[in-house]
């Protein structure tokens, strides 16, 4: 530990005591925190990850009042969690918490160590150290990206990591040191709503920080700049799409049961759906041009008119009546696009 992270670690009765006060006070009441279960921690956290609060509120709501505990979501159809995620993103963390019900419904007791939560699907360190802090009272210190945040400016490190992983590992040490073992749920919540309200990336609100007087960091006019993390390079990709009408129906494609990542969910063809050579379509076919970004892949999706195919449909493709995609599961900027295009008319 470098001479700072000493000093604080040194400090740690006065920083659990400041911390602990601040998130006693000011704290957000959330749903998983003025109503505590295993399951609702869990839920949270899965919806949590890489996600925010804001975002996730309706969905988790909308969530417990459908699948309440442990034994819905074992029983629940693979439709029915989809549905239920549709527009969350990240649809892996559906399919894993679907799968964790139906392993936890089996155990003869509930998971409680960290160890034991990661071993379950879906279960990362952080994820796995959150339930079992949160839910189970074990002593172990949570460590994401809020976390090295507050500890790399608490100790004035500006340190260069090449990756997050690698500077979760440096703090992961005084992030231990640090943690209060009488309450390690409640502390490393306090953690995460510093990170998440007062030590945030930009602007971090330092003069009604509670631990303002142990950070090392919080003069430096360089503060926004740490930690200082190695962003992934970006990459571009371009994607054709199909937009294919008949009479009140639309072609979409399933997803098919082998994809790890959205299997169970609709979207828009692809032109290779199609047996289509994706750089062929006419120039006038193209109806609009969206962009977004997943992880570290920037994308330009194009989407084209075009005829009815000839012939059989391939097994993913279907015909799915206009007056009948509120039922489906469209991935959420799908949803959006088939929105917004057939309110144009198209
Ligand atoms: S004083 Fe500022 S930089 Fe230091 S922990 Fe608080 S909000 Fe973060």
């Amino acid at each position: 530990m470098t001479p700072e992270s000493k000093q604080l670690a040194a400090n740690r009765q006065a920083f659990q005591r400041r911390l602990g006060e601040w998130f006693a006070r000011s704290q957000r009441k959330l749903p998983w925190r003025t109503e505590r279960s295993v399951y609702r921690t869990v839920v949270s956290e899965l919806m949590l990850q890489q996600t925010q609060v804001a975002t996730v509120l309706p969905y988790f709501e909308r969530w417990m009042s459908r699948l309440p505990d442990f034994e819905a979501l074992a029983a629940a159809s693979e439709e029915t969690v989809l549905k239920l995620w549709e527009g969350l993103g990240y649809y892996r963390r559906a399919r894993f918490l679907h799968r964790l019900a139906r392993e936890i419904i089996r155990l003869p007791a509930l998971p409680r160590t960290a160890a034991e939560w990661r071993a379950l699907p879906g279960i990362g360190d952080y994820t796995a150290a959150a339930i079992a802090s949160i839910a189970c009272g074990e002593a172990v210190a949570c460590v994401d990206g809020n976390v090295v945040r507050i500890l790399a400016r608490l100790t004035a490190d500006d340190t260069p990591f090449a990756t997050s992983a690698a500077a979760v590992k440096r703090f992961t040490p005084l992030a231990e040191a640090l943690l209060d073992e009488c309450a390690p749920g409640r502390h490393n919540e306090a953690m995460m709503e510093l990170g998440a309200t007062l030590c945030t990336k930009r602007r971090p609100a330092c003069t009604v920080c509670p631990v303002a007087s142990l950070c090392a960091g919080r003069a430096s006019p360089e503060i926004e700049a740490i930690p200082r993390i190695g962003r992934a390079k970006t990459e571009q990709r371009e994607v054709r799409r199909a937009w294919v009408r008949r009479d009140g129906e639309l072609l979409l494609h399933r997803i098919p049961k082998g994809s790890v990542r959205m299997a169970g969910l609709h979207e828009l063809p692809t032109l290779e759906h199609l047996g289509r050579d994706a750089g062929t379509p006419a120039p006038d076919s193209l109806l609009t041009t969206r962009r977004r970004t997943i992880t570290r892949y920037q994308i330009t999706e194009k989407i084209h008119r075009l005829p009815p195919p000839k012939g059989p449909l391939a097994a993913d493709l279907v015909w799915v009546a206009v007056d009948a995609i509120g039922q489906i599961t469209l991935s959420g900027p799908h949803r959006r696009w088939v929105r917004e295009l057939l309110a144009a008319g198209h």
